[in-house]
């Protein structure tokens, strides 16, 4: 039996502190019904709590973990950092580097700007579309999550989605207005809208692998379909990469699936586990930001050097040896072809999803496509399986609407035991 005193007395103290007791919502657990561990420590592919409970750790920060936590190369350069200043708010060599090193794992990105966090970034991105093409209007898909600024908290997943509120009171109507909202990988709505209001739309923004309403892959023709209108109508077609960055495949999700975007935004990753994302692109888009042109945007602690250091690191084991983001992506593929089979040992139906190191498990018989597909699946079983994992030491994200992620730090004996564990949670399901 799993003792998590202490976190209970955390949690209930740090209640009294924050709204929820956590500084982001699905930290509280809230759809699973038990008591978050709080952390103490992290190394490799395990996480640890403050009662002392070890786990093997598919959170990984929510994705930007893929080296494993505290590798040694990221805290050695991350001392040395910190021994030379934490910020300076002045330009460093830092920031040219892991521009050139991004630009080179995604040469569609011809210039970028870094900001601290995904919502920045694509809250930026959205700015300079508007202001390109001096239109208002966007189109984002039910259940994709681009971070909590207004115009895209709107049928928003993740969080958003797990606690019942893709639509928070709080965002201006007329925000809200602009912001269509249309079924992800349904290209006949988007097709429609688009052949109507086509020259109305500043920007298409999309998760080309959506990763906030659990995994759901892209179909080829949903993609192709976003490039060639937003070509045909002068719209910007975003990519909203923070998530699956770097784990659909090195080069992203804009190479395995071959579609080139307008602009990326990248995040997670690119921080090594600090704060730190991008947004860029086309440098005739990227020249419209100030100082270079009119289009406003600014940060205190953009471009911070240790959230650079941490990120260049990051990428440089990523990219050094070229078979490590294959080796994560086969690790999960047997983890996930482990899972389909202890499901169907246990009888119970499911639908898991992969797109190279992400993956995801809904409790449903019906492939998932969209935001309705994956609100369909059962999620009390899902509590049930979360908490039976977590039990045997398998730390998940704690709501179907996540997608759980693998490092290279993960062993063959972490994917045994979590192929183990599911067989009992399937069975606690069953
Ligand atoms: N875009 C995507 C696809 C995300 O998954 C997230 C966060 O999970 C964001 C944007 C927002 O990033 P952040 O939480 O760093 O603001």
């Amino acid at each position: 039996m799993l003792t998590l005193t202490h976190s209970q007395a955390a949690f209930k103290d740090a209640q009294s502190l924050m709204p929820g007791g956590v500084n982001s919502p699905v930290r509280s657990y809230g759809r699973v019904r038990c008591t978050p561990p709080f952390i103490a420590s992290a190394k490799g592919s395990s996480i640890t709590d403050i009662d002392g409970n070890t786990y093997i750790d598919y959170v990984g920060s929510w994705g930007p973990m893929i080296a494993g936590h505290a590798h040694p190369r990221v805290v050695k350069a991350l001392q040395e950092a910190a021994a030379r200043g934490t910020s300076y708010g002045a330009p460093t060599l830092l920031e040219s580097e892991i521009a050139r090193l991004i630009k080179s794992i995604y040469p569609s990105i011809e210039k970028l700007r870094m900001v601290n966090s995904g919502t920045e970034a694509t809250m930026s991105a959205l700015r300079v579309a508007r202001g390109f093409t001096g239109r208002d209007k966007i189109i984002k898909f039910q259940g994709c999550y681009h971070g909590h600024a207004d115009s895209l908290l709107v049928s928003a997943g993740s969080g958003a989605a797990t606690f019942g509120q893709p639509d928070s009171p709080g965002v201006p109507a007329a925000t809200a207005a602009d912001t269509i909202t249309l079924p992800y990988n349904d290209s006949k709505s988007f097709n429609r809208i688009m052949d109507g209001f086509g020259n109305d739309i500043a920007a298409v923004i999309v998760e080309p692998v959506a990763g906030n309403m659990g995994l759901v892959l892209p179909e080829e023709s949903f993609l192709q379909a976003l490039r060639s209108q937003t070509q045909a109508h002068g719209a910007i077609l975003i990519f909203d990469e923070v998530m699956c960055g770097f784990r659909t495949a090195l080069h992203g999700a804009q190479a395995y699936y071959g579609i080139t975007p307008d602009m990326t935004c990248l995040g997670k990753i690119i921080g090594g586990g600090l704060p730190a994302a991008a947004y860029g692109g086309k440098a005739y888009l990227m020249d419209c930001v100030s100082p270079a042109g009119p289009i406003y945007q600014a940060g205190t602690l953009s471009g911070n050097p240790l959230a650079m250091t941490a990120g260049i690191e990051t990428l440089r084991i990523i990219t050094e040896d070229p078979s490590y983001t294959v080796r994560v992506t086969a690790h999960t593929t047997t983890l996930t072809e482990g899972l389909r089979q202890k499901a169907a040992e246990a009888g119970v139906a499911v639908c898991v999803h992969q797109s190279g190191s992400m993956f995801s498990l809904f409790f449903t018989d019906k492939d998932v496509k969209n935001f309705a597909d994956s609100s369909a699946a059962d999620q009390d079983a899902f509590a049930v399986y979360f908490q039976s994992m977590l039990e045997q030491g398998i730390y998940l994200p704690p709501s179907q609407f996540e997608t759980c992620f693998v490092s290279g730090a993960h062993t063959d004996d972490d994917i045994r035991r979590t192929i183990e564990a599911a067989g009992t949670a399937f069975a606690a399901v069953a």
